[in-house]
């Protein structure tokens, strides 16, 4: 069935970045099937449903490198004695509880609700870190199956960590992918182009070479890449010195995780060598600027890494699910951290433009993150009157100061209208929210016990 999105403002993004005004995109079926001027897109598609996009601008759907859905419960939660005062202690007395607590109707109302967000905000793709140690198994495909109702895409893996036990989650990753493997279409990429599966890792500090090195096995025979938090605090570069006399992207490389198809989160506290690495193995880093201001970590060297030709990518560590206002972060942090007033405005838009539409290449094997002619339906519509010309040239400018403020009012994936008008149409927001309100509590006193 075709749909005309019609009298927007449409910008193709790409290599060959065109904004067309008075414009219109024609989707049918999963594809775009035809961009350009809506009179004539109406001549040629008289059959087609229309949307009114007018006082609209129509974008390729952001797509979202790094999240943890199972955040979502921790919300407002009070947590008892002094505040932590570091990012270890963050993980003690925070996520290593949120996680243990989560049951299975918590797994599936975490991934429910966030989806919900990442559709309010335009976000048609993401990549997640699942971990749940009291419900591990078939945790994955709670959250695939949240996925599939919301209507988005996601590339999923459970985060497998010798802290509760030696390899806890292993197995959950080994069955997901294999899953995901048998209703692969072509043999490069494992999965149908909605659902994707990688090898989920938490961190050098909490894995030993043996687990390791068992995930690299497996993650190889699949074909699928590692998903792992890389150097996000200082603790984490200073026990693999200790531990092993490397730096932790040297001993990732070593025991095989580094790679094009993975993803090395964070990288905050890297050197030059191990930028080298990154830059040697194509392996993809993820940067989530707003999470690492929140946990107070530190700064990626960001502008070092594109300088070396690493493949930077743009996440919201469960922050949140609005990539523009990551975007923008980005940008503002790296001003700050360089004083420098002349940098990140071309890379900050980058890193979520371009960088993270390869890094879903690698994932999902499909080139996402732009409008044309047979590629992917998955648009963006955001209210927006640019009161000021509008055009490739200065498209930056407007996208920086402008867009990251306006209110997505249509999401479309896979050519399917999952909100229009605002409203949810995939899936039922209120009664979804109310019952996490009701269960959420529950799950704070378990909490309290560990
Ligand atoms: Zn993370």
């Amino acid at each position: 069935m075709a749909t005309r999105f019609e009298n927007g403002i449409v910008v193709t993004l790409g290599e060959k970045n065109r904004v067309l005004w008075n414009a219109t995109v024609v989707t049918d079926g999963e594809r775009v099937a035809a961009i350009g001027d809506s009179v004539e897109m109406k001549r040629r598609f008289p059959g087609a449903d229309s949307v009114d996009c007018s006082g609209k601008i129509i974008l390729p759907g952001f797509i979202c490198t790094h999240h943890h859905f199972y955040s979502t419960m921790a919300r407002g939660m009070g947590i008892p004695g002094d505040p932590a005062s570091n990012f270890v202690e963050i993980l003690e007395r925070l996520w290593w509880k949120v996680d243990r607590a989560l049951d299975e109707e918590d797994i599936t109302l975490s991934a429910q609700l966030p989806l919900i967000d990442c559709i309010r905000n335009g976000t048609t793709t993401v990549i997640d870190h699942h971990a749940s140690p009291s419900m591990r198994e078939g945790s994955l495909d709670l959250i695939e199956n949240a996925v599939r109702q919301a209507g988005l895409r996601a590339s999923l893996c459970y985060e497998v960590s010798d802290r509760n036990i030696a390899g806890g989650g292993v197995a959950e990753n080994e069955r997901f992918i294999k899953k995901i493997g048998q209703g692969s279409a072509s043999g490069a990429v494992p999965g149908d182009g909605q659902i994707a599966a990688m090898m989920g890792m938490h961190a050098s500090f909490t894995l030993s070479d043996a687990t390791i090195e068992q995930c690299v096995g497996i993650a190889r025979d699949a074909g699928v890449g590692c998903h792992i938090h890389v150097a996000e605090d200082a603790a984490d570069r200073l026990d693999s010195l200790a531990k092993y006399k490397l730096p932790v992207v040297n001993r990732l490389q070593k025991l095989g995780v580094a790679g094009e198809k993975s993803i090395f989160v964070h990288c905050v506290h890297i050197d030059d060598s191990e930028m080298d690495i990154l830059a040697a193995t194509r392996t993809s880093v993820v940067h989530n600027p707003e999470s690492n201001m929140n946990n107070a970590v530190g700064v990626t060297p960001l502008l070092k890494l594109l300088k070396k030709g690493v493949l930077v990518g743009l996440g919201t560590d469960g922050m949140g699910s609005d990539m523009l206002v990551q975007m923008r972060c980005a940008y503002l942090l790296h001003r700050l951290a360089n004083q420098d007033p002349r940098v990140a405005f071309l890379e900050a838009p980058q890193l979520l433009l371009q960088n993270n539409a390869a890094i879903a290449k690698r994932q999902f094997g499909l080139q996402l993150g732009e409008i044309a002619e047979g590629l992917p339906a998955d648009l963006a519509i955001l209210d927006y009157q640019p009161p000021t010309p509008l055009s490739e040239a200065n498209f930056l400018g407007h996208l920086i100061f402008g867009l990251v403020d306006a209110t997505v009012d249509t999401t479309v994936c896979k050519g399917k209208i999952l909100m229009q008008g605002k409203q949810i149409l995939s899936m039922d927001e209120e009664r979804i929210a109310a019952r996490s309100r009701e269960i959420a509590p529950h799950m704070w006193q378990r909490l309290q016990a560990l």
